[in-house]
């Protein structure tokens, strides 16, 4: 059968129809006409929906017991209709570049190799600073082992651009940035009089963002593949935002590093408006969103 909209209003109530419209699917995989989902709610849950006969036949693993489908089963089907899955078939292809990774996967893939980014540790008192032959090697060291770490997902995340999957491409980024921010420099305490790390890891970073904005300003995304980034970004941020006492482990989320993305996604008064709301539900005014506000201004 072909889902539409309308039919997935039919099976639900208003209320888990719109709360469903507003949850990012973080999983979905295609095989022939049967969909397997997965998406974060109170706990992870999956969902099956089988389009194989001429009725809807779905399952959800969270415990909803009211009226019609869940709000889970609804994000899902708006995910199939917006065509927001990878067939499985793509998806063995590139097993080997799993590319349907949670973002912790992607982050977790990260952090370790960074934290193991070692100078070298027989020489720890000769570069203070007095020798710059010495800086200039240690942070090469440095920025070639970060990028080592942080080039496998981003070639990932530049292939799924190629393929018009940007919502894909953008988990990656979250997983990367996550990776990435708020881990101190090599296990050498030396190395900050060497070279400045933070750096480093903008420099290797950079590139990748940059693909991205260029991804997002080249192509025409639909209003809920931008909502769902949208939603994923401030799902991540509120993830840690007030839990967050600087240690180590922990990932602090800089929305300011999020603004040119946001701008870039900022194309018409549909998304304005959404922005505008997300923003003051959550009280961002003032720097670094004032830019947004002014770029939401224009649509209204
Ligand atoms: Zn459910």
């Amino acid at each position: 059968m072909q889902l539409t909209p309308q039919h997935l209003k039919s099976l639900a109530t208003p209320q888990s129809y719109e709360r469903g419209e507003a949850i990012p699917v973080e999983k979905l995989v295609k095989r022939g006409e049967v969909y397997e989902g997965e998406l974060l709610g109170t706990y992870r849950y999956r969902q099956t929906v089988d389009l194989r006969s001429e009725k809807l036949v779905a399952t959800c693993s969270c415990p909803y017991e009211g009226t019609g489908i869940c709000k889970h089963i609804v994000a899902v089907g708006l995910a199939i209709i917006k065509e927001a899955f990878t067939e499985m078939e793509e998806l063995e292809e590139a097993s080997e570049t799993a590319s349907f990774e949670s973002i912790k996967e992607i982050r977790e893939g990260i952090r370790p190799r960074i934290q193991a980014i070692t100078l070298d540790p027989n020489t720890s008192d000769a570069g203070f600073g007095l020798d710059a032959a010495y800086a200039d090697a240690m942070r090469e060291k440095c920025e070639r082992e970060l990028q080592q770490a942080i080039a496998p997902y981003g070639e990932r995340m530049k292939a799924r651009l190629q393929k018009g999957q940007v919502f894909d491409a953008f988990k990656l980024l979250l997983g990367m940035y996550e990776g990435q921010v708020n881990l101190d420099g090599p296990a050498y305490v030396g190395y900050h009089i060497l070279f400045d790390f933070y750096q480093v890891k903008e420099d290797v970073c950079d590139p990748y963002v940059e693909a991205f904005l260029s991804a997002v300003n080249e192509s025409s995304l639909s209003f809920p593949v931008k909502r769902q980034m949208i939603e994923l970004l401030f799902e991540r941020w509120r993830r840690y935002e007030g839990k967050y006492q600087n240690r180590e482990e922990e990932i602090r989320y800089d929305l300011e590093e999020y603004v040119e993305i946001l701008l870039a996604l900022l194309t018409d008064g549909v998304i304005a408006h959404f922005l505008k709301t997300r923003l003051g539900g959550y009280a961002l005014y003032g720097e670094p969103f004032t830019v947004l506000h002014k770029r939401i201004a224009e649509f209204e």
